[in-house]
């Protein structure tokens, strides 16, 4: 049995379902906040198989789809300059304002690339020093380090042809918008994995100490998942709340304390915008000034533009737990994987997709 099986026997599995149903008083509320989690949990049957009473919510923890509108018309608005723009591939598809998206400026003549990583836009300018290239930076805690680093190649590399866009997000204080709003009813959170592995337990403290939030960081198999929603149930029956760290194989309490500090050399906090949860303070990273050449709202004076909302889409409600996917009036009428409306059916880690494709 390999390593994977193991986090995946079935046997244990149903062990682990017999005591969450056991220990579960009555509703329990528990949100991910990771959208490798929501396909996890759609994907491995998770979902389906736990006790009545408990309900799973998906938050905002998928990149593309907490980009807000605004942010995808600055990204248009660059397209329109005498720029190369290289961009991951779920973003390309994202509707903006009027139903615009990247791929519509594709087809209109713009210069877009799909890349892999930002190390693939630093090559493209890298191999076309005549062309001026834009990195496009969405992400968490996860990608903004590898963003970070690029950027400091660059610089020490003297490439005077290649910046970056940055509208980075930071997952806590999502967080903490989230546990302060009255109108989200959250009983437990599983913390992400692959951001964790970044950041550590500390930033997170604060939702068992301000908000008697039971907080559990999980891994992404089966049982590291009813492994942290037991966890989650259990403090809630003894009446007490913690953060936890269950995901230790991979996982450091302190974070990736490297990683860390290339993100804090390059980066700077700022305000950000979140689909659905609004401006939330020091949510977002900067480009700091010491490298500024490589910050593209500076270099083309890139501001984040007025823009209209997608009449009818409710991502934001479905980001904040408000509603489930098929709630939003759209879902699978007029908004489908291959008609998108919103962003919540772009991304494969999107949960208006995740339940497209498993529930329906
Ligand atoms: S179904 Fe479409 S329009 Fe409705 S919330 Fe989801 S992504 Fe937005």
């Amino acid at each position: 049995m390999n390593l994977l099986n193991k986090f995946r026997d079935p046997k244990l599995c149903q062990n682990l379902l017999s005591q969450i149903k056991e220990e579960l008083e009555d509703e329990f509320r528990f949100m991910e906040v990771c959208g490798t989690h929501t396909v996890a949990i759609f994907q491995s049957g998770i979902r389906s198989l736990l006790p009545q009473g408990m309900v799973h919510l998906s938050g905002p923890g998928c990149p593309v789809c907490v980009t807000h509108d605004r942010e995808i018309a600055a990204y248009l608005a660059l397209c329109e300059k005498d720029l190369l723009v290289a961009t991951f591939g779920d973003l390309i598809k994202v509707p903006g304002p009027g139903g615009r998206s990247l791929k519509t400026a594709q087809a209109e003549g713009a210069r877009i690339k799909v890349v892999y990583s930002a190390l693939d836009a630093l090559n493209i300018a890298l191999e076309n020093p005549g062309q001026r290239v834009v990195f496009l930076g969405v992400g968490f805690e996860t990608t903004a380090p590898t963003v970070a680093a690029v950027i400091k190649m660059a610089g020490k590399q003297g490439i005077k042809n290649f910046s970056v866009l940055s509208f980075h997000k930071l997952v806590p204080p999502a967080l903490a918008a989230l546990a302060a709003d009255r109108q989200i009813s959250v009983d437990g959170l599983l913390l992400p994995g692959h951001v964790s592995a970044i950041i550590g337990i500390k930033p997170y403290l604060f939702l068992a100490e301000e908000y008697g939030l039971p907080a559990v960081i999980a891994g992404f198999e089966p049982l590291d998942i009813l492994q942290a929603i037991l966890v989650m149930i259990r403090q809630k029956h003894e009446s007490r709340a913690r953060v936890e760290n269950n995901y230790r194989r991979v996982v450091a309490d302190q974070g990736n304390l490297r990683a860390m500090e290339v993100m804090d050399d390059v980066f700077e906090r700022c305000d950000a915008l979140w689909r659905g949860l609004g401006t939330i303070p020091g949510s977002g990273l900067a480009i700091s000034s010491k490298y500024e050449e490589f910050d593209a709202s500076k270099v083309y004076g890139q501001e984040l533009p007025l823009v209209e909302e997608i009449p009818g889409c409710k991502c934001g409600d479905v980001l904040k737990g408000l509603i489930q996917p098929d709630k939003c009036p759209l879902f699978d009428t007029r908004c489908t994987p291959a008609r998108p409306v919103g962003p919540c059916m772009v991304s494969t880690e999107g949960s208006c997709a995740a339940y497209h494709r498993y529930v329906l």
